[in-house]
């Protein structure tokens, strides 16, 4: 015997993401204390799910000196937001344009000399930070082309049109420091830069370490760090505690009683045990529940763990109420810091097979979302 009762349609009450600014605060300092150097506040990926603007106004006003994107789009991004502090965007293919980053004061990262002459050709004025691969065969110059392209950017230089401010490189293993693969991108980074010193640069900025090697590698830090992850709360070396800044929570769309040998959702990949009732939440994979985790995850609910049950669909998530006391229309708490016992980003990333930082990127623009700051910092956020 089924029974099944709907919540009144309400657009105000679904599924709601909220990101509170003063974790993001909090990490910011905790870095700015840690660091040798400055604090570039990388903000890619919409500052990582969590807002790229609200982010970077946050971290800036709580120590950071510098911003960081990957293309020249969300560098002008940041600037139609009001934002004036230096950015660099180091990641564009060589056809990009180069002159709309330099009208819009956007520091470049070069990792070729095509990417240099193509600088050149289009744009006078560039700020760039020479990019060396320092062991991860992905972005950046090979340390077979290095020499090369230092000199071709000297040349640059030289003729005015342009000027290198920068040299950056990037680890690979930074997560566990015991890596000798740390040592050895140490150690291609300082001939790097040795060698961009012989052919007459005299980059200002010197930049290896991202959230991991701030936090365990002094070696690394040079003069600026560049934190993204950190900034909201993810610790990749698992050797600090920084506040996670996302809540996700959904309302109960309904509440069904079912009986003993129930299948539920697509594939029947459940069935019910026993009888028992079954809530659903009006959030699924589309909103960046992985739907791996169909099976293992679990939410809080009247202040209980409960189990998702059956596969994760597009649009909905069907939760194992058990004798939670709950009503329709109740917020389940999906996701959170974990204060009230609720699962954490950690946990949805070992459910779903991942590292944290594909969780709260993936979380997705349908979701409504409110942003928080403590009243001490209202010109933190925009007033729009
Ligand atoms: C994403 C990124 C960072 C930030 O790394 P986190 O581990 O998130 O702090 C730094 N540098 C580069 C080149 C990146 O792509």
């Amino acid at each position: 015997m089924n029974a099944v009762s709907i919540a009144p349609t309400n657009h105000v009450v679904g599924p709601r993401l909220s990101i509170d600014l003063d974790a993001v605060a909090a990490n910011t300092r905790l870095f700015v204390g840690r660091a040798a150097g400055e604090i570039m506040a990388v903000v890619k990926a919409d500052g990582l799910g969590h807002g790229a603007a609200d982010v970077a106004r946050t971290a800036l006003a709580n120590g950071a000196t510098r911003l960081g994107v990957t293309s020249i789009g969300e560098a002008v991004g940041l600037r139609f937001d009001g934002l004036t502090a230096p950015v660099l965007s180091w990641l564009n293919a060589k056809g990009a344009d180069w002159d709309l980053a330099v009208r819009y004061d956007v520091e470049l990262a070069v990792p070729s000399v095509d990417h240099l002459e193509a600088i050149e050709r289009t744009t006078t004025g560039a700020r760039i930070h020479l990019h060396l691969d320092t062991g991860m065969a992905r972005d950046g110059a090979s340390p077979s082309d290095w020499a090369e392209l230092c000199r071709a950017a000297r040349v640059a230089e030289r003729r005015g049109r342009l000027q290198v401010v920068g040299v950056m490189g990037h680890l690979g293993c930074a997560d566990d420091p015991s890596e000798e693969c740390n040592r050895t991108a140490r150690q291609l980074f300082d001939w790097g830069v040795g060698t961009a010193w012989s052919a007459g640069l005299r980059p200002q900025h010197r930049h290896l370490a991202a959230t991991a090697a701030t936090l365990t590698d002094p070696d690394a830090h040079h003069t600026m760090s560049r934190i993204g992850a950190g900034l909201v709360g993810i610790d990749p070396s698992r050797t600090v505690a920084l506040k996670p800044a996302l809540t996700l929570r959904a309302p109960l769309v309904s509440v069904r009683t079912v009986g003993a040998g129930t299948p539920v959702g697509y594939g029947h990949a459940w069935t019910a045990p026993a009888a028992t009732r079954l809530g659903l939440l009006p959030v699924g994979y589309a909103d960046g529940l992985p739907r791996i985790a169909s099976g293992r995850a679990e939410v809080l609910v009247g202040g209980q763990r409960r189990p998702l049950v059956g596969r994760i669909s597009m649009d909905m998530a069907v939760v194992d109420l058990g004798d939670a006391a709950v009503t329709l229309g109740d917020d389940v708490v999906i996701l959170g810091p974990g204060h009230a016992g609720e699962p954490t980003v950690r946990e949805w990333a070992a459910w779903a097979d991942t590292i944290e930082h594909e969780i709260v990127t993936g979380l997705g623009a349908r979701l409504q979302r409110t942003t928080s700051v403590a009243a001490t910092r209202p010109d933190v956020l925009r007033t729009v």
